[in-house]
């Protein structure tokens, strides 16, 4: 809702006055978040959060079991210490934890609540979180914070605005994803959000062993860099900043301003560890590898351009899901990993692009001959799978990968697989049925369009609509290879 917009309407006679005033003060909750992180305690994040007016009681508040595409549960509840609520007079109000499920209810406070503080264990986080993709970590010289594992909310605002301070040793230089610099202000960072998803997508970052470029690429683009062994920084900003620009293009825009990739070379934590993963964000990427992912003088080609398709799968997820999405994926549901059914669409679709993406940027017959390969390598691992999963509709295949994407990742690689099957013989159907002078990529640019413009699911039933109009081919055509597609795949 726009402030502005509710002045007009002021002026009307008194009730309406009042239903209006009652709207713009709902309208104007806002929040502010302070994080607090000292090399005096340096496993320990302290949060707080304050309302700019006071919460009615009962107030719960909620830290994220979920990540938006994690596809699973992450209990980060778990690190959360020393949880308090206050008056707006600074009484501290009682507080009873949940038994089950990640929620402080607040409960003595006829006068609202106007803050609550709590401590996110950082070292327990790490330790506990085997998945260095899910991680927040600090080390002496660095710190490395996901939104989601350290931020949580009052339930009913996640939708109300946020303002960011975070305050970090004097001399270490802080910065944040939400308002990226190149030369960091020392000590502190401050960003604002439009809400709690917007908070919770971004990163943290601290400290003199953080390594900050800013690439000239349109738009704007940011490297943070933190490894724990030697590597050529400037490679890793060239390989990124190559895929950067191939994405953006292939997209025609950019649905942001600024962009970063924040890239940890760690040392394994323990044997259970595991690295090599990366997240997508609506502005940013999280690349969080093992040491053998740092370059060397010895570094054949291949590793760069393996890193070059994690780096467009992955920024190429900015537009697809963050941007057009089937239901299920937003508004998320922070406390559960919500049950989508269309992740065939979001890792799939991404995944086409990506392929055409990298085949568009080589010689043309070594394109399409890298392409067929890939292809044939998705088709030859759907056709290795148990029967069940392998002939599992595809919908049904969706709601399970969406809970266990990657603990069972026959489920998340025969989901990517089969949607980006899908995608490339629907684009091998627009390009004939229009002499080569559409694909699907044009399809693609259109319904990043109509999701910015609706901010709503597409349904399943308007996806061949969304795909078949914009490029003008038959509706009942591209429903056909869908239906196919979701029934069981093709030949069965
Ligand atoms: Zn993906």
């Amino acid at each position: 809702m726009k402030r502005e917009a509710l002045f007009p309407l002021l002026a009307g006679r008194a009730g309406i006055l009042i239903i209006f005033f009652a709207a713009f003060v709902s309208a104007q909750q806002s929040f502010l978040y302070s994080v607090s992180y000292s090399t005096d305690s340096p496993a320990r994040l302290k949060v707080s959060i304050s309302a700019a007016q006071p919460l009615k009681s009962p107030a719960a508040f909620v830290i994220p079991r979920a990540i938006p595409s994690g596809y699973g549960l992450q209990l980060y509840d778990r690190f959360v210490m020393n949880f308090r609520a206050y008056s707006p007079s600074g009484k501290a109000l009682a507080v009873v934890r949940a038994e089950d499920g990640p929620r402080w209810n607040v409960a003595d406070a006829e006068n609202g609540v106007s803050k609550v503080v709590y401590e996110v264990d950082l070292d327990r986080l790490e330790s506990e979180v085997l998945s260095a993709a899910d991680q927040s970590i600090a080390r002496s010289g660095y710190v490395g914070l996901l939104g989601y594992s350290v931020f949580g909310y009052i339930d009913g605002y996640q939708d109300h605005p946020i303002n960011l301070n975070v305050n970090g040793p004097e001399d270490w230089p802080v910065f944040t994803t939400l308002a990226p610099k190149y030369l960091p202000d020392k000590g502190r960072a401050e960003a604002s959000a439009a809400d709690f998803f917007e908070l919770a997508d971004s990163q943290v970052l601290m400290g003199p062993d953080l390594e900050i470029f800013r690439l000239d690429t349109k738009p704007a683009s940011f490297i943070a860099l933190y490894s724990e062994t030697e590597t050529n920084f400037s490679q890793h900003s060239t390989v990124f900043a190559r895929a950067f620009e191939k994405v953006v293009n292939y997209f025609g825009d950019a649905p942001f301003d600024f962009y970063t990739a924040h890239i940890q070379i760690l040392k394994p934590k323990s044997e259970l560890h595991r690295y090599g993963f990366s997240m997508e964000h609506s502005k940013s990427g999280t690349f969080y590898l093992g040491l053998d992912r740092a370059y060397t003088k010895e570094t054949p080609e291949a590793e760069f351009v393996r890193d070059e398709l994690n780096f467009i799968h992955h920024i190429a997820h900015s537009w697809i899901p963050k941007k057009v999405y089937g239901k299920g994926y937003l508004p998320f549901t922070w406390e559960l990993p919500p049950l989508i059914d269309t992740v065939w669409f979001n890792e799939g679709f991404a995944r086409f692009a990506m392929i055409e993406i990298r085949a568009d940027s080589m010689p043309a017959d070594e394109g399409k001959a890298w392409r067929e390969r890939y292809l044939s390598s998705l088709r030859e691992y759907v056709e290795s799978q148990p029967a069940f999963i392998r002939d599992m509709p595809l919908q049904e295949l969706s709601r399970i990968g969406s809970v266990m994407y990657s603990e069972d990742f026959r489920t998340g690689r025969t989901l990517f697989s089969k949607g980006a099957l899908m995608a490339d013989e629907i684009d091998r159907l627009i390009r004939e049925r229009t002499n080569g002078k559409k694909r699907l990529r044009d399809s693609l640019r259109a319904m990043v369009n109509w999701g910015v413009e609706n901010k709503r699911p597409f349904a399943l039933e308007e996806l061949p609509g969304l795909i078949a109009k914009p490029v003008g081919v038959k509706e009942s055509d591209v429903r056909e290879v869908m239906e196919r597609w979701l029934a069981t795949g093709p030949g069965r």
